[in-house]
């Protein structure tokens, strides 16, 4: 009997009892558990371990503990699970790289196929809404109070309108994200005016649908497989010769299914369309254009999803865009690159959680005297701007792609 045979025989037999054996995959990354060598180094920089406490969390390592526990009491210890934003701090610090939030993916979707009665019931709302609509939010009731909202977003950042245009044989397609589309429908505007500014040739799904991240972080891979199908499908039916994106979570999902499908169509951030294709001259001599109002203080959040999930070149290019931008003055916060609380669904699942892990971004971008922050991704602009008006601040939030947009010389 080969080994795939053998497999195949195990898990019937198994199923019987319904236990389902870890795939290859699945055994290297907890195998991984076994490189722990306890230095306690990922329990110190977890954030959810500051903001509530071991009690609450038992942190990354405690992760691992719980998984190597038997079967009955690792099922009574998984709402730990939940608690986890996903920011792979604990695998940028761990000298032997234990893979802690694939861990937790793993887990979430163990759960979910085995025990689906564990999983938050939040998380079973948000994946009735991905059955139901392909996005991770509602789609808005009336579509004229949609574009009501977006008018209304645009007048107030002082952008024009850009028709959407889906064109098959553009170079780029500007995928926005299920954030973008449904609810911070600026940085999706704003985006289309940057491509317009740059003569770019681009086009949009002529029907958005999630790149399938929230299914991955909930455990539902047989959604995700679907999602990522029919995204593939009209990519290639458009004909693009590369994805840009303005979320951070879309950018490091879109870039890992294009690697591990062989989509051969790379995926950018907003920023690295910007510096790598576009270049740095060329956008300082636009911003150059365009040397109106006061001398302004900016801080960066720096999105988990980019640093840690993509690669930190992407705020390098953050950096030198801001820079280039007369009267902007970057100031450093000590947090800038501190999850903001928003990642695993943890915002949906424990809001408690979240917030407390926010807190001390706030208290840091207060602390810096800056007059806003900025950040390249709708979700951590949504955090960071609904936790500062919360706590009475009176710095301003944008997202970085409304912020570049904003500093380009537009007519009318
Ligand atoms: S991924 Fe982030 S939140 Fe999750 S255990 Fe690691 S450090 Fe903590
Ligand atoms: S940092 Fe890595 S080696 Fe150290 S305790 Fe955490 S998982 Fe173990």
């Amino acid at each position: 009997m080969s080994e795939d045979e053998a497999y195949e025989y195990v898990k019937g037999t198994l199923k019987q009892e319904g236990i389902i054996p870890y795939n290859k995959h699945e055994l290297e990354v907890v195998k991984s558990i076994e490189n722990c060598i306890n230095c306690g180094l990922c329990i110190n920089h977890c954030p959810v371990v500051r903001a509530v406490g071991v009690d609450r969390f038992t942190g990354p390592r405690g992760i691992a503990v719980e998984l190597s526990r038997s079967a009955p009491e690792f099922w009574t210890s998984v709402d730990r699970i939940y608690l986890c934003t996903g920011c792979g701090t604990c695998r940028e610090v761990c000298p032997n790289n234990v893979d802690i939030p694939e861990l937790v993916n793993l887990m979430r979707a163990r759960i979910y196929k085995q025990h689906p009665e564990l999983v938050p019931a939040s998380l079973h709302e948000q994946m009735e809404i991905l059955n139901k609509h392909d996005l991770a939010f509602e789609p808005w009731d009336d579509p004229e109070e949609k574009i009501e909202s977006r008018d209304m977003r645009l007048e107030r950042i002082g952008l024009p309108f850009v028709e959407d245009r889906v064109k098959a044989g553009a170079d780029v397609l500007f995928y926005p994200g299920c954030q973008a589309e449904e609810r911070s429908q600026e940085v999706r505007e704003a985006a289309k005016v940057i491509l317009e500014h740059f003569n770019v040739s681009y086009t949009l799904l002529d029907e958005m649908s999630c790149c399938g991240l929230p299914t991955t972080l909930i455990g539902d891979h047989e959604k995700t497989e679907d999602l990522s199908q029919k995204l593939l499908k009209k990519i290639k039916d458009l004909g693009v010769k590369k994805i840009v994106t303005t979320c951070a979570g879309c950018t490091s999902n879109l870039n890992e299914l294009a690697i591990k499908e062989n989509w051969n169509i790379p995926v950018y951030h907003m920023l690295e369309y910007l510096v790598e294709d576009i270049g740095i001259d060329t956008l300082a001599n636009e911003f150059g254009k365009k040397r109106e109002g006061s001398q302004e203080k900016v801080t960066v959040h720096d999105p988990c999803h980019l640093i840690r999930h993509t690669s930190r070149q992407v705020m390098d290019y953050a950096h030198m865009i801001l820079t280039a931008i007369p009267l902007v003055e970057v100031r450093e916060s000590e947090l800038h690159d501190s999850c903001c609380g928003g990642g695993g669904l943890v915002g949906r699942h424990a809001p408690d959680v979240a917030r407390g892990v926010v807190k001390s971004n706030v208290a840091e971008i207060e602390s810096t005297g800056s007059d806003r922050v900025v950040t390249p991704c709708p979700l951590c602009t949504a955090q960071l701007e609904e936790n500062l008006f919360r706590e009475g601040s009176k710095v301003e939030v944008d997202d970085l792609t409304v912020f570049i947009a904003k500093s380009l010389p537009l007519e009318g």
